[in-house]
């Protein structure tokens, strides 16, 4: 399939999805997540009017970058070690995955400007999955007014791996209340105006609770890896 028919299938069911939830569907944007696919059809992508693309890797961030340079607004979505925050920190200009003290004091030493981050909630409690536990999340982000060079654009999650429409939505929810509670503090480096969240099988259902930031692979540009 070409990307930008499976876009105009999206950005149906985005319309359809804010229609539900009485949100203008200009609020929503969507990343191209390319993990799983070539720099070519991370190009075709950007042809077919997608500006944010998002890799969970560095490998796979520079390789692309590499010949992509700066045009789209670049998102890192995967877990992020430590080490490897110097290579991909003056790339990006979202960074999704902040989840501890120590990435973010790595992330402030190496930035040359402000950096745009989510901090990764864990809302499903699922021992596989990353992120700040809600309850530690005002501590975590109080924490962060220390760092000059991070901003928290927002809040990300995964939801489970579910088809189970009720354990989505609850999860969603969940990351909304807690977008509202930071909201409320008023903190300068934490606007928090962002809710990343909704991937390939749940984004209809993460829209309707809120999201503001859809990261979709699969069901936009492929899963070479699936293919061959
Ligand atoms: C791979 C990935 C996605 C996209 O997943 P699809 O199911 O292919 O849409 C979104 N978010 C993160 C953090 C990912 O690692």
């Amino acid at each position: 399939m070409k990307v930008i028919d499976n876009l105009k299938t999206i950005q149906l069911n985005i319309d359809n999805a804010s229609q539900r939830a009485n949100r203008n569907s200009e609020e929503i944007k969507v990343i191209a997540v390319t993990k799983y696919v070539s720099t070519e059809r991370a190009q075709e992508a950007l042809q077919a009017g997608i500006v944010h693309l998002g890799e969970n890797r560095d490998e796979g961030l520079l390789k692309k970058w590499e010949v992509i340079g700066d045009k789209p607004v670049w998102h890192f979505i995967g877990t992020l070690q430590t080490r490897k925050v110097k290579n991909i920190i003056d790339k990006v200009d979202y960074i999704h995955s902040l989840d501890r003290l120590s990435l973010a004091k790595e992330i402030n030493k190496r930035a040359t400007k402000q950096i745009n981050c989510f901090v990764q909630v864990n809302v499903s409690g699922e021992d596989s999955k990353q992120g700040v536990e809600p309850e530690q999340l005002n501590d975590f982000i109080a924490e962060l007014s220390q760092f000059s060079n991070i901003r928290i654009s927002g809040l990300m999650t995964m939801a489970p791996f579910t088809s189970d429409e009720s354990v989505l939505r609850s999860c969603f929810r969940k990351l909304k209340d807690l977008q509202t509670m930071i909201q409320k503090l008023e903190l300068e480096y934490a606007p928090c105006e962002e809710l990343s969240m909704g991937m390939s099988n749940d984004y209809e259902i993460a829209i309707e609770e809120g999201a503001t930031m859809i990261r979709i692979g699969t069901a936009l540009v492929g899963n070479e890896e699936k293919e061959v």
